[in-house]
C-alpha cells in the first residue's frame, strides 16, 4: 500500500490525482501531517508526501530504522513539478515510485542514488539475494576502482564494470561463505532440493533435514530455488510448510517422469508407494545438474523410522536470451519493456545500424557484438552461444524481432538449456498503417518481396492467393537497386483482381526523422518512389481514400441484416 499525505489545497489536488490513478494501491492519510506521516510510515510499504522535502526530512528522521525494511519515501512539491526519491531509493522502492509518480502527475522524477544516476545497476536490484558490503563495493564501482567478479556459478548478470583483479570483490556463489570486508556475495538460485516424505511428516523434521544437508555440504539456503517432489506429495503439509518457510515454491513432477531419471540410490519403498524408485534424488536431478548431496534421511530423536528424505542438486547456470524488437525507429515507439531488457543485458547482438539506434541506452560495460547486413545466421549463432555461456544476451531487431528478423534463426539454434524472453515491437506494417490512416481495418497479410531466401515462384503464389482472397497486402523489402522487377509484377497480379483506383500507401522511414508517405493508386504507383526503407500497403476492394487517408472498412454488413438478439 502507498500512503498519501498532503497539507495544503494544492497538495491535496495533486494527491487526489494520484489516488484516482491508483485507487487500489493508495490510501489517503488525513489529519495533522505529523500524525499522518507517522501512521503511514508504520502501515505502508511506500509513502508519497506532497510536502516540502525539509518538512518530510524532519518528520521521517526519528522514524528511520533499517534500510532493508523502512518504507520508501517520495516527496512531491505542491506545484507537482518534481517527484523526489528521498529515502529507500532501492530497498524501499522510492526510485521506481518517483518515476511512476512522475508519469502520472507529469512531474520530473529526481533520483540521486548514485548507481541509478550513472547507469550502473544497483547491486541490491539484481533480483538475487545479496550479502556483505553493498555500499562499499557500489562506491568502488562508481569511483572506477578495480572490482573483481568471482562467479563460481555462471549466472546471467547485467553488465558490471568489473576487472580481472581488484581490492573489492563481487562473488557469485551458492556456498555458505561469509562475505569478507570489501566484498559482496550474490546468491544465484542454483540449488534444487529434492524432497520425499511419508504422510504426516512434521515440518520441523523436513526443514531440519534440509538445513542439515545444506550445512554439511557448505551450501547457502539463500541459493535454493525450489523444493521438488512427486505429484502424490504436492499437498503434503510438511513439505508445503517447509517450502513456505524457505520462501521457495514446491514443484511437483509425475512419478513416470521421475522414474526415467538415473539416480545413484534407487529403492523399493517409494516404488511401491508412489511408483518411482526415487523421489528426492530424481526430483532434484530432473532438470539436469550435479548431485551435490545424495539422498539422506531425517534423524528422529525418538528412534522411530525417518519420515523424510532429501537430495541437493546444483543446476548448471542458465543463460538468458532476450529477443527484443526496437520498433520502427522513433524512440518513443520503443517499449519500456524493450528498454529494460537492453539495460538488463551484458551482451548485445545486432545489426550495426540497429545498435546505433539504441547505443545511448546501454549500460556501461555492455559487450556489443555488431555486424553488417547479411551475417544473419552468424548473428543468431553468436547470440545463442553467448547465452549458453551463462550470459544475459539481448538480440535486437527493428520493428518486431520475430517478423522477417532474428528471432526464428536464433530459436532454431537454441535448445532448452537457456531461458528465452521475447519482447514484441511495433512492426513497419503497423507504423505505416498509423501514418496512412486505417488501411489494416480488415483481414491483411504481409509479404516480403525479397527473393534472396525465398524462390520467386513461392512469393508469386502467395501474392496471387492474397489477390484472390481480397486481403489487404503490405509488401516488405519491396524494391532494391538490384531487385526492381518484383514489385511491378506483384502489383500487376493484384491489379488482376482489384480496380486501378484501389488505394496504395507508400511509407518510407516510418517514425524516423526523414519519414515520408504518399497515398496513390494501383494504376498510378511509380515504383521508382519505392526502396528498401519503404513498405507498400495495397488496399482491398473495399478500401477507400477518405479525406486524404487510407481507410479499409471493417465490413460489418452482417450487422444491418442481423436479427435483434432475443
Ligand atoms: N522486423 C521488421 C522488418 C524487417 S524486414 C519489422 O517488424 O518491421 C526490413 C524491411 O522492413 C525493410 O526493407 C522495409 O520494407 C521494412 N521497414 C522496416 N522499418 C521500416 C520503417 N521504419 N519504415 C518503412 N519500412 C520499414
Amino acid at each position: 500500500m502507498i500512503g498519501l499525505i498532503s497539507a495544503t489545497a494544492a497538495g491535496a489536488a495533486a494527491r487526489d490525482r494520484l489516488a484516482a490513478a491508483w485507487p487500489d494501491r493508495t490510501r489517503v492519510y488525513d489529519g495533522p501531517v505529523g500524525d499522518a506521516v507517522r501512521a503511514a510510515f508504520a502501515e505502508c510499504e511506500r509513502l508519497v508526501c506532497f510536502l516540502a522535502t525539509g518538512a518530510v526530512v524532519r518528520l521521517v528522521a526519528p522514524l528511520l530504522g533499517e534500510k532493508a525494511s523502512d518504507p520508501g519515501v517520495v516527496c512531491v512539491d505542491e506545484g507537482g513539478r518534481f517527484a523526489v526519491s528521498l529515502v529507500g531509493g532501492h530497498g524501499g522502492g522510492a526510485n521506481e515510485l518517483a518515476v511512476a509518480v512522475g508519469e502520472v502527475l507529469g512531474a520530473e522524477p529526481v533520483v540521486t542514488t548514485a548507481t541509478d544516476a550513472v547507469g550502473l545497476p544497483g547491486l541490491d536490484t539484481l533480483g538475487l539475494p545479496v550479502e556483505g558490503d553493498v555500499a562499499g563495493v557500489s562506491r568502488a564501482l562508481l569511483d572506477g576502482e578495480p572490482v573483481a567478479l568471482e562467479a563460481e556459478v555462471p549466472w546471467p548478470l547485467p553488465p558490471l564494470p568489473v576487472a580481472a583483479q581488484g581490492s573489492y570483490t563481487v562473488r557469485v556463489t551458492d556456498r555458505a561463505v561469509e562475505p569478507g570486508g570489501r566484498e559482496v556475495v550474490l546468491r544465484p538460485p542454483s540449488l534444487v532440493v529434492g524432497v520425499g516424505a511419508s504422510r504426516g511428516a512434521p515440518v520441523e523434521e523436513v526443514l531440519g533435514l534440509i538445513e542439515g544437508a545444506l550445512r554439511d555440504a557448505g551450501l547457502s539456503a539463500r541459493s535454493v530455488s525450489c523444493l521438488a517432489t512427486v505429484d502424490a506429495k504436492a499437498e503434503e503439509p510438511g513439505l508445503v510448510a517447509a517450502a513456505g518457510r524457505l520462501g521457495v515454491p514446491l514443484v511437483a513432477h509425475s512419478a513416470e517422469e521421475l522414474a526415467t531419471v538415473d539416480v545413484p540410490n534407487p529403492s523399493a519403498a517409494p516404488l511401491a508407494a508412489v511408483g518411482t524408485p526415487s523421489v528426492a534424488e530424481a526430483a532434484a536431478l530432473l532438470g539436469g545438474g550435479e548431485l551435490v548431496v545424495p539422498k539422506r534421511k531425517s534423524e528422529r530423536a525418538d528412534g522411530r523410522p525417518a519420515m523424510a528424505t532429501c537430495a541437493v542438486v546444483r543446476r548448471p547456470g542458465r543463460g538468458r536470451l532476450a529477443v527484443v524488437g526496437l520498433g520502427p525507429g522513433a524512440r518513443d515507439l520503443l517499449t519500456p519493456r524493450a528498454k529494460a531488457e537492453l539495460r538488463r543485458a551484458s551482451v548485445l547482438v545486432g545489426l550495426d545500424q540497429y545498435v546505433d539506434q539504441i547505443r545511448d541506452l546501454l549500460r556501461p560495460g555492455t559487450r556489443v557484438l555488431e555486424s553488417g547486413l547479411g551475417a544473419e545466421e552468424e548473428r543468431a549463432r553468436t547470440a545463442v552461444a553467448e547465452a549458453r555461456r551463462g550470459h544475459a544476451v539481448a538480440l535486437i531487431g527493428s520493428g518486431d524481432a520475430g517478423v522477417y528478423a532474428m528471432a526464428s534463426p536464433a530459436l532454431a539454434e537454441a535448445s532448452d538449456d537457456i531461458d528465452v524472453v521475447g519482447v514484441p515491437g511495433v512492426t513497419a506494417a503497423l507504423a505505416a498503417g498509423a501514418v496512412l490512416g486505417a488501411p489494416l481495418g480488415h483481414d491483411h497479410v504481409s509479404i516480403s518481396l525479397s527473393d534472396l531466401h525465398t524462390p520467386w515462384e513461392v512469393i508469386e503464389r502467395r501474392v496471387r492467393a492474397a489477390a484472390e482472397a481480397d486481403l489487404v497486402v503490405t509488401f516488405y523489402n519491396p524494391r532494391s537497386r538490384g531487385r526492381d522487377w518484383q514489385l511491378p509484377e506483384a502489383l500487376a497480379i493484384l491489379a488482376g483482381h482489384r480496380a486501378p483506383t484501389t488505394p496504395v500507401g507508400v511509407v518510407r522511414n516510418a517514425s524516423r526523422p526523414d519519414e515520408s508517405s504518399r497515398l496513390t493508386t494501383l494504376a498510378a504507383l511509380d515504383p521508382a518512389t519505392v526502396d528498401m526503407m519503404t513498405v507498400v500497403t495495397v488496399g482491398n476492394t473495399a478500401t477507400r481514400e477518405i479525406a486524404g487517408r487510407m481507410v479499409t472498412p471493417r465490413g460489418y454488413r452482417w450487422q444491418e441484416t442481423r436479427e435483434e438478439p432475443k
